[in-house]
Formats: C-alpha cells, sequence, structure tokens
C-alpha cells in the first residue's frame, strides 16, 4: 500500500513530461503575449481565506479541502493545500501592496492543486491549471479578453473543438430576488430530486441548477431564469459582453443554467467544454468576481478570471491524435552519442564528453558496458543525430568518423574540431526508433 501513490494523483515518467512542456511553454506564450505576467503564491494558504473566498458552503470548502497542521493547539491557524487559485492570488496582491504599485494587474498561473474529490477519468485530486487573474477594472472587454485568451489557449494546443457556455449570474442583490423566487419555485419539485440537490436547495439552491443527475435536470426544466431577473447594470454588462463577443466572431452558447463552484463569481460566469471528454467535459471555466478583493480587505476592485484543467487538456489532446503527431513531429535526442571500443578508451571519451556539453552540445555515452554494437542501437534508440565511434585508433589518428544516423553518411573530423564539426553539420531531424 506504502508503494502506491496516493488515489487521485499521477507520476509524471519522463516519457509523458514533453508533453506536459509543451502544453506549459504553449500557454506561456500565448498568455505573454496577451500581457499577463506569471505569479506563484505557495501551495498552501491559510484555511480561512479559502473559506472567506470561496465560501463556507460551497462543495470545495465543506467536502474537498485538505487542511492540517495548527502552529499553536488550538488556535485557528490551519493551512489548506490550495483548491483554487484565485483567493491565493488576491490574498498575494493585497499583501505585497500590488495593487498601490499598479491598479490594474494581469496575472497568470501554472501549477497543482488539491481536492479531495471522487476520482474518475479527468477529476482527480492532485491536478494542475493554468489559470488568468485579471484585477482592476469592470470593463466588460475585459471579461471579452478573458474568454478569448481560454480559447487561444487551446487554440495554441490545437484543440480546436471546445463550445464556449456564457451565462451572467448577476450582482448579490440580483441573485437574492431570484434566490427567492427560485427557491418558490423549486420547493414542490424537491422531492423527486437527488440527495445532493435537497442538501444544495438549503445551503446554496444556485447549484441545482447545475446537477447532471436526469431527473433533476427533468425536474428543474422550465424553472425561472436569472435573465429574467437581472438588474439595470448587470443587463448592461453582459449584453456588451455578448455585443463584443459576437463582434469577434467567436462562437458562444447562453446558458442560462451554468452557475460555477464558488461564491464570489457576480455578473459574467463561463464554461469551456470539450465535446470528447465525456462525463468530465468541462476543459476549463472562469468568471468575474468584482467582490471578492474588497471581501478580503482590499479595496473595491473589479476582477475577472478563469482557469483551465491540463489533465483534461492532455486527454483532449491524446485522444484527439494531436499528441502522438507533436511527440512524432519532434526532434529529440542527442545532437551526438559517442561509441566507445575498449574500455582504456572510455576516461578519454567522457572527457571528450564532458568538452562537448561545455560547448552547450547535447551529447551522451554508454554507461551499461555494453559492446561496440550495443551502443549503436543505444544511439539510434536515442535519436541521436550523429554518432562517432572512438577506439585507440581514433585518439592515435586524432581524428573520427562522424556519422549521421538520418542518412548513414559519413566523414572524418579532427577530435580537437568535433564540437564544430557537430554544430556544423546539417540537421536532418531523426526520430528516436518506436516513436
Ligand atoms: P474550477 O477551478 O472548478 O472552476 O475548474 C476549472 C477547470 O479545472 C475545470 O474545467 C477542469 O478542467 C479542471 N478541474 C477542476 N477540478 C478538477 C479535478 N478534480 N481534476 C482534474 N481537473 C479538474
Amino acid at each position: 500500500m506504502l508503494l502506491q501513490a496516493p488515489k487521485g494523483t499521477q507520476d509524471l515518467l519522463p516519457d509523458q513530461v514533453p508533453l506536459w512542456r509543451h502544453i506549459e511553454e504553449s500557454s506561456r506564450a500565448v498568455l505573454e503575449r496577451f500581457g499577463y505576467a506569471e505569479i506563484r503564491p505557495p501551495m498552501m494558504e491559510y484555511t480561512g481565506l479559502f473559506q472567506r473566498a470561496v465560501g463556507e458552503v460551497t462543495d470545495i470548502v465543506q467536502k474537498e479541502m485538505y487542511t492540517f497542521g495548527s502552529d499553536a493547539p488550538g488556535k485557528e491557524d490551519t493551512v489548506t493545500l490550495r483548491p483554487e487559485l484565485t483567493a491565493p492570488v488576491v490574498r498575494a496582491c493585497l499583501e505585497n501592496s500590488l495593487f498601490a504599485k499598479k491598479p490594474f494587474q494581469k496575472l497568470y498561473y501554472l501549477g497543482p492543486l488539491f481536492r479531495h474529490e471522487n476520482v474518475q477519468k479527468g477529476r482527480l485530486r492532485q491536478f494542475h491549471q493554468v489559470g488568468v487573474e485579471a484585477l482592476g477594472s469592470y470593463d466588460p472587454l475585459l471579461d471579452v479578453e478573458t474568454i478569448e485568451l481560454a480559447c487561444a489557449l487551446l487554440d495554441g494546443l490545437g484543440l480546436d473543438q471546445y463550445e464556449v457556455r456564457l451565462n451572467s449570474i448577476g450582482c448579490p442583490l440580483c441573485r437574492q430576488e431570484f434566490r427567492a423566487t427560485l427557491k418558490a419555485a423549486l420547493a414542490p419539485r424537491l422531492s423527486g430530486m437527488c440527495p445532493n440537490c435537497n442538501a444544495r436547495f438549503e445551503r446554496n439552491v444556485f447549484r441545482v441548477l447545475d446537477c447532471k443527475e436526469e431527473k433533476c435536470r427533468a425536474a428543474t426544466a422550465g424553472l425561472p431564469s436569472i435573465q429574467e431577473h437581472l438588474c439595470g447594470e448587470c443587463k448592461e454588462h453582459f449584453g456588451k459582453l455578448r455585443g463584443a463577443l459576437d463582434g469577434a466572431k467567436l462562437k458562444w452558447a447562453l446558458d442560462p443554467r451554468l452557475v460555477r463552484g464558488f461564491d464570489y463569481y457576480t455578473k459574467t460566469v463561463y464554461e469551456l467544454t470539450y465535446p470528447t471528454l465525456g462525463a468530465q467535459n468541462a476543459i476549463g471555466g472562469g468568471g468575474r468576481y468584482d467582490g471578492l478583493v474588497e471581501e478580503l480587505g482590499g479595496p473595491k476592485t473589479g476582477a475577472v478570471g478563469f482557469a483551465i484543467g491540463l489533465e483534461r487538456v492532455l486527454i483532449a489532446l491524446t485522444e484527439s491524435g494531436k499528441a502522438a503527431e507533436w511527440l512524432s513531429a519532434r526532434e529529440r535526442g542527442p545532437e551526438i552519442f559517442l561509441c566507445t571500443v575498449t574500455a582504456e578508451d572510455r576516461v578519454r571519451t567522457y572527457a571528450l564528453l564532458r568538452e562537448l556539453r561545455a560547448r552547450g552540445l547535447a551529447a551522451d555515452v554508454d554507461f551499461e558496458g555494453r559492446g561496440h554494437k550495443a551502443q549503436m542501437r543505444t544511439a539510434n534508440k536515442l535519436g541521436a543525430r550523429l554518432v562517432a565511434v572512438l577506439g585507440p585508433d581514433e585518439f592515435t589518428k586524432g581524428s573520427v568518423k562522424l556519422k549521421d544516423m538520418a542518412t548513414g553518411t559519413e566523414r572524418e573530423v579532427p577530435l580537437a574540431g568535433l564540437a564544430d564539426a557537430v554544430r556544423a553539420a546539417p540537421a536532418v531531424p531523426s526520430a528516436p526508433a518506436g516513436a
């Protein structure tokens, strides 16, 4: 038991890491193009931050947080592994007086999160998100920018089958009125709904609209919509947002049932779904949270953000064949693999290897005591671009044959000029054997 990774966590093995790095690097390039700067809050925060920001009655705070370790017994200072990153980013902005320096901030993060969830495909306990928080503006165009950015992140990876679902859940004022209307309409239907929805009716009635169970969806059909309860300001904001999205020719669908699992959202909420992901088809989601900075003790600050789940991105990339396509197109392996003939040559070869690496070349050598032919096979498997076989003759002559693994051509080069010769050799990409 102790020799297994905890349920809901994954080892990212060396053959999987390149794809993760591709996702990360592609994301960073897009984010920086949109003017977002990276922020890295800690993995844990004081528990109270999430209770206050995410909301006491949300599923995350009630059931899913990993909380432990009080500094002083009896003190309410436990920490929680971050189950989301909006609250930590806002906390970091306030604690480090970022708004005093620059009232408008565009930030992004990329890293692991922790939620004690029921594990299934695309639902883990340690998972990763790339997300943004744009703080310091009430402009509906900023909502548009974040939606376009979320799309650009997926587009950048070649994932173009996503759908954008959009809703406005109004401000606390519109919601107060809608909550009462919704409860009155729902009360007679509750007996036909799942236990979760019955609990939500008391705790957080809007989440009833989000239930995936068939009987609940049927029971909530035809309920009043928040759209009919938006105040003038929320209606205007949503109208401008919709107009700008249409102007951008971005395809989106209004989903009046879309509510999200955090209390801090106001006005705009959105979700990006990926049809091939199955039950867990949300690949990302976000919205506006105009009250959160103030709630956490800062100035009144309009803000909007989203997060995309990287495990789900990876599933979509794999299932669409894009992952395999990318892996096979990319050049891998060392630029040169040095084979040795006798044990005595190894030390001299290692000195040569050191020199090549010092000159900035990816170079490698055998460490498993393999014979000359087996070393050639290793070089091939690794996808080495060039191979040099170094035996007593080569060291006596002071030159070696450099073999191009893609074309099979060989040419003699002086050992003293090996690094320059490797550099000068035309780069014909050679995929590793079996890739
Ligand atoms: P949320 O922070 O709940 O709004 O989720 C944003 C995105 O993170 C979702 O659309 C998923 O892609 C991803 N996500 C959320 N929870 C999990 C989880 N437990 N495992 C994997 N991905 C998740």
